[in-house]
């Protein structure tokens, strides 16, 4: 996808020797196309506050949104931001939960997630979706002509449903063709964002080629907030990263910046913009901030440099080593430098220091004096490993550097063990695993799954077999192995019929579950799943199934096909 149009390319190539600063900023920008101040309306009445913002670095995300404050409540009613159709509606136990989608002539359409309900006709409408799927899970696209609203129009109620940590709306502009979220506040609506980003902490990595080809990953320093001061370094390359947080009405708010900037002796050395994004290039973040340091200790930095591998447009340059500082022992005159954040209305907040070589100093990476025997992974070549017992296969622009493929093969009793890497690298996409099974394992190979282990926790990976080999995806670095799901899921029951309640909790601590199916007398009943609690609730009515006696029955499956069925006997 391309989104730098080619004067903009061009005028941002020509700022990039002028030492005008603001000026070079406000050319960082791409979605002019943002239209008119009051397109989109709030969609929830009263003055608007947000604890999230677009582009807030998440877990292995960019937040696509705002989250929209309701007041700590459910049932706040949400409005339809502008005129235009619903194209879209999701049901999910996780993520979104229920979400619904408009889209709008303007070419945008707006996203309403982690709702508690419908309006009632939309939701006598997936009433009868839900029916004749048979399914709790749904994912329609009604037509343009079937759902229109209009702006204003209460088009549901607010919730926490979904992977919604509390009650809030989160709302999204997308582009409706690439169905990339955009920053809501460049369509300038009527929320407050008065306050400028702030630096917290800054960070000096040391850059070594060698370095990245065998860890993966540049060593770093604190260096706190080194405002006016001037810091000695042994000559060498470095790069620098920086805690730095955007703030909308108050100081106890934790937003995203929407652009960086660094400039060495006032000439602008990287740039970066973060305005809209598609749903393969969200993972970036991982190579946005400093992954080693979050895998560390939770801590997320921007990086004022590119990756080889990160082929995000978000950079008016591609040149190899974008944003690293080179100071050879011939750079005697102490080097200034600027780093500059800048929220989606421009308000800048900047940290100048200076770094001087001392030629006494000894460069702080640690090189291995082992030459490495593995072979090497170039993030953009498909990289294939095969050993007697366990093989992997790294599709291209999955790993963000080039570098050697580290890793450990061993073995528990079920089979073969691998590791992949350290856990500090990320992935950008899936890798596929494959393990062997020992000889001498006596389980029902039906039950056997791969995991993985990223330096924490477990995590079953989606397995399929072939002979004596599992073969899996995943995402993440770290040791795969080979594990047993003996066990059937388990079942509480909470509400068992009383008034045709049912609610259960349910849970597997092998693969996960696969899939659950409540029935009345043999017919499908819906039961809204709630993953975050693990939560199965639905109600069998009169009007549905007649009036008298009936019986309940509850089917739980796992991924490795383990069954749990409970039955109980009810009156309506
Ligand atoms: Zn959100």
């Amino acid at each position: 996808m391309k989104r730098l149009k080619p004067y903009l390319f061009l005028s941002i190539l020509i700022l990039n020797f002028l030492p005008t600063s603001k000026l070079a900023a406000q050319n960082i920008r791409l979605v002019s196309d943002s239209g008119i101040a009051g397109y989109f309306a709030n969609p929830v009445d009263g003055y608007v506050t947000c604890v999230g913002s677009f582009a807030e670095l998440r877990r292995n995300h960019f937040h696509g949104g705002l989250d929209v404050r309701t007041g700590g409540k459910i049932g706040v009613p949400i409005k339809a931001s502008a005129d235009g159709y619903v194209s879209r509606i999701n049901k999910s136990a996780y993520g979104y939960g229920n979400c619904i989608y408009i889209a709008h002539p303007n070419g945008y359409t707006t996203v309403y997630a982690h709702l508690d309900h419908f309006n009632p006709y939309l939701e006598n409408w997936i009433d009868r979706v839900h029916y004749l799927e048979e399914n709790f899970e749904i994912n329609v696209y009604p037509k343009p002509t079937e759902l229109i609203v209009k702006k204003g129009d209460i088009i549901a109620y607010s919730g926490n449903t979904g992977g919604s940590s509390g009650p809030h709306l989160h709302f999204e502009v997308r582009k409706t063709s690439t169905e990339a979220p955009t920053n809501p506040l460049l369509f300038k609506m009527d929320i407050t964002e008065k306050l400028g980003p702030k630096f917290l902490s800054c960070y000096l990595h040391t850059y070594d080629a060698d370095f990245i080809k065998t860890d993966g990953f540049l060593p770093y320093s604190y260096i706190g907030l080194p405002n006016g001061t001037t810091r000695e370094v042994a000559p060498g390359k470095y790069a620098l990263s920086a805690k730095i947080r955007d703030y909308f009405q108050s100081y106890g708010e934790n937003m995203g910046v929407n652009y960086l900037e660094m400039y060495v002796n006032d000439i602008v050395a990287f740039q970066m913009n973060i305005e809209q994004f598609t749903f393969n290039e969200t993972r970036y973040l991982n190579s946005i901030m400093d992954f080693a340091m979050y895998k560390k200790n939770g801590g997320m930095a921007y990086r004022f440099w590119k990756d080889e591998g990160n082929m995000l447009p978000w950079y008016p340059k591609k040149q190899k080593e974008y944003g690293i500082i080179d100071l050879p022992e011939s750079q005697v005159e102490p080097v200034k430098i600027t780093l500059k954040a800048y929220d989606v209305n421009m308000k800048e907040t900047k940290l100048t220091f200076f770094l001087k070589v001392n030629v006494e100093l000894k460069s702080s990476v640690l090189k291995r004096t082992d030459a490495p025997t593995d072979p090497m992974v170039k993030y953009d070549e498909d990289f294939y490993f095969n050993d007697a017992k366990a093989l992997v296969l790294i599709p291209k622009y999955t790993v963000y550097n080039s570098m050697y493929f580290n890793h450990d093969i061993g073995s528990n009793s079920y089979g073969a063990t691998l590791r992949v890497f350290d856990v500090s690298i990320p992935l950008h996409q899936y890798i596929n695993v494959g393990l062997l099974i020992g000889n001498t394992v006596e389980t029902d190979k039906n039950k056997l799954y791969i995991k993985y282990n990223n330096g924490g926790s477990n995590k079953a990976c989606e397995t399929v077999r072939n002979g004596n080999w599992l073969y899996a995806k995943g995402k993440e670095t770290g040791e795969y192995s080979i594990s047993a799901d003996l066990t059937a899921p388990y079942i509480k029951a909470l509400s068992t019929g009383y008034k045709g309640n049912f609610s259960f909790s349910i849970s597997d601590g092998g693969t996960g579950i696969k899939s659950y199916r409540a029935e009345v007398d043999g017919n499908w009943l819906l039961l809204d799943f709630d993953g975050k609690y693990a939560r199965l609730k639905g109600i069998a009515t009169a009007e549905r199934f007649g009036k008298g006696k009936h019986t309940f029955t509850l089917l739980v499956t796992d991924k490795v096909g383990n069954e749990n069925k409970v039955t109980y006997t009810f009156y309506l």
